[in-house]
């Protein structure tokens, strides 16, 4: 049994507008609605390896009907000697991309202390799996009145991540939004890099007013599985997606960071025609 009193505020239970439906508070980037009825989709890089490719990419993500840029220019690498980000050029690179596009920015935080600079250029600031934990950085977003998307530890359970979630709001910043991105399971590595857990959604929605995104791409980590799990997502009660997106003609290995999991923007476009149930008009 989970204690909806250790997530108090952004849990269901005791607000009346909420008790007895699925609905979301909305967090509002700009003119994106998340948790409202139409689904939100943020594309992009996995890490922000230079302008060239960052604002070919906003383009092409942009045309293809995304709401908003993702690109982490902080990475957590699980080896020291892999590509760690570029740092605040590629925050400055995410802001030019933004200016080119009109596309709000998507970006991991890492580090307690590199907040506030994250935040001047970030839209949204993004807590990555490996940190939903990491309660002093918890504690610092939620000083920060800048929605912040959260994503679930890789093994944490449906109460770790609530509580999560409560550190930030707590603070002040209840524009949370969560985002589930696959869990450690026994097939983890054998056929996909996570696996994505479907079944989670509903229980989070039940429980909290929060809306909740998915991740196709770090939850497969495999390009020709993403439109599936994409689908799949939003029909098991995602309200968004987070997606890798590599452009038409780059290699995918020439691509410093999860190029095998990354979609190019054709594909992108059709997940976003089917998951809003349109289609896309760009120039
Ligand atoms: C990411 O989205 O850039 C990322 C590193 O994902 P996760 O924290 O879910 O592994
Ligand atoms: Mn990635």
């Amino acid at each position: 049994m989970t204690d909806w009193m250790n997530y108090r505020t952004v849990a269901r239970r005791g607000k009346a507008a909420y008790e007895g439906n699925l609905d979301a508070r909305l967090v509002r980037v700009g003119a994106v609605e998340f948790g409202g009825p139409t689904p939100v989709v943020i594309a992009g890089p996995c890490a922000v390896e230079s302008r060239a490719q960052t604002l070919a990419i906003a383009r092409a993500v942009k045309a293809a009907g995304a709401d908003c840029l993702r690109g982490g220019a902080y990475k957590p690498r699980t080896s020291p000697y892999a590509f760690q980000g570029l740092g605040e050029e590629g925050l400055r690179i995410l802001a030019d991309a933004r200016e080119d596009t009109g596309l709000p920015v998507v970006t991991e935080v890492m580090d307690p202390r590199l907040v506030p600079l994250v935040a001047k250029y970030a839209d949204v600031l993004q807590i990555g799996s490996r940190s939903m934990q990491n309660f002093p950085l918890l504690v610092e977003v939620g000083r920060v009145r800048k929605p912040v998307l959260l994503k679930r530890g890789m093994c944490a359970n449906l109460e770790e991540w609530l509580c999560a979630a409560e550190y930030i709001a707590l603070g002040g910043n209840e524009d949370v939004i969560l985002c589930e991105r696959g869990v450690r399971s026994t097939w983890s590595q054998e056929y996909a890099r996570n696996t994505l857990d479907l079944n989670v959604i509903v229980p989070m929605r039940q429980r909290t007013i929060l809306p909740i995104i998915a991740d196709p791409s770090h939850s497969t980590g495999d390009s020709e599985m993403v439109p599936w799990a994409a689908r799949a997502a939003v029909a098991a009660g995602a309200q968004g997606l987070i997606i890798e997106v590599i452009d038409e003609d780059t290699r995918t290995e020439d691509v410093l960071c999860d190029g095998f999991q990354s979609i190019r923007p054709s594909v992108l476009r059709r997940i976003v025609e089917e998951v809003k149930g349109a289609a896309v008009h760009s120039a």
